[in-house]
């Protein structure tokens, strides 16, 4: 029977696969892997939320103004000059709208963030895909995949799903080999989990660079991540595109009320951070102790750890063998890597829990 036909370049998308959030049969897990705060949400942020409960009937400040405010105050930018969206995966889809389309390229790394494809596809734009160097981003590769064609880079620093940090300079030199009609894109959703001194000056580019914007999100750190909250900061032009082809009333009375107290909530940004800093360093001695097994860890600066398994143990035995003792992390074989399980570090009683897991399954090998 003839029906519609969906686009060719829409069927061509591999749909997200999301973290899974319980194991077969329903038992009570730990969930590892999505990478939400391992601390959950500032109290302020909650109380903030509960303050809307009741404010249901009427819509939200589609201009988000308070919100705006919060987050130019905290990192001192322009208000004028932020967007916000379901999300920062909103934002990428918006700057794909608004930079992309048929016959054009979008740059993103090997091992990089899935919507980055997905927002490319969607538009009808064709994904090329920079290698790596051990894992990690190679600014030389994405500069050998330019062409008059390529219209948008999307890179995230740190980078998911491998942890990876691309230094300040690395950045710079990105940018200043782009030519200033393609869009860099620098998704910093997890900046927050950086020590101070390696900020990566994304935000600074930013500034005063009219082919760079800087997407963050209240889904991490911020511990909001069911409110769906993203914001982005760019040029005064690319922030005017994007308004044009955003949903209108896209963050909920209540989630800007908890991700204004969440921005300014510095404590309990640090009392994260610091304790991610660390179980994450706890976590990788205990995996680089099984190296005798050909495990390893990528060196990471996220608050999740990518784990190889390069030996007689596979990361798909590992994975189901997880999920039976109750600790679901993220094999992402459609991201090409079958041979890794990214792990979010937990509380300290999920992190020594899930190494022990580990440690318990490498012996049974
Ligand atoms: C989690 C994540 C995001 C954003 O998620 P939202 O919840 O949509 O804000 C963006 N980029 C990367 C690399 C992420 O890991």
């Amino acid at each position: 029977m003839l029906a519609p036909k969906p686009k060719d370049w829409i069927m061509a998308i591999a749909p997200y696969i999301p973290g899974r959030s319980s194991v077969d049969g329903g038992a009570k897990a730990v969930k590892l892997s999505s990478n939400e705060n391992a601390l959950g949400t500032s109290p302020k942020a909650i109380a903030a939320f509960a303050a809307h409960s009741t404010d249901l009937a009427r819509y939200p400040d589609a201009s988000a103004t308070e919100l705006r405010e919060a987050i130019a105050a905290k990192y001192d930018l322009e208000p004028e000059r932020i967007i916000y969206g379901t999300g920062s995966d909103e934002i990428l889809h918006l700057i794909a709208g608004a930079y992309a389309g048929q016959g054009d390229e979008v740059i993103h790394v090997r091992y990089g963030f899935a919507v980055y494809e997905i927002a490319t596809r969607r538009v009808g734009a064709l994904p090329v895909i920079a290698r790596d160097k051990d894992y990690a981003t190679d600014v030389d590769a994405i500069l050998a995949c330019m062409t008059s064609k390529t219209r948008v880079v999307f890179i995230a620093n740190p980078n998911n799903p491998t942890g990876t940090f691309t230094s300040r300079a690395e950045i710079a030199r990105l940018h200043a080999n782009l030519p200033n009609r393609v869009m860099l894109v620098i998704d910093q959703a997890y900046a927050e989990f950086l020590d101070a001194e390696d900020d990566d000056g994304a935000l600074d580019l930013a500034r005063t660079a009219p082919n760079v914007i800087v997407t963050r999100t209240f889904s991490k750190i911020h511990g909001l991540a069911a409110e769906r909250i993203g914001w982005g900061y760019g040029s005064a032009e690319a922030i005017a595109a994007m308004h044009r082809i955003r949903a209108p009333f896209c963050c909920t009375i209540a989630g800007q009320a908890a991700a204004i107290a969440a921005v300014q909530d510095d404590a309990w940004v640090e009392k994260t951070r610091e304790h991610n800093r660390v179980w994450r360093a706890w976590f990788a001695e205990e995996i680089g102790k099984l190296s005798a097994a050909s495990l390893r860890v990528v060196p990471s600066e996220a608050n999740f750890v990518l784990v190889l398994f390069e030996g007689a143990l596979s990361a798909e035995a590992a994975y189901t063998q997880l999920m039976e003792r109750g600790y679901i992390v993220r094999w992402l074989p459609g991201q090409g890597l079958a041979n890794g399980l990214r792990i979010t570090i937990g509380t300290e009683d999920e992190t020594r829990g899930v190494a022990a897991a580990l440690r318990d399954i490498v012996a049974g090998v």
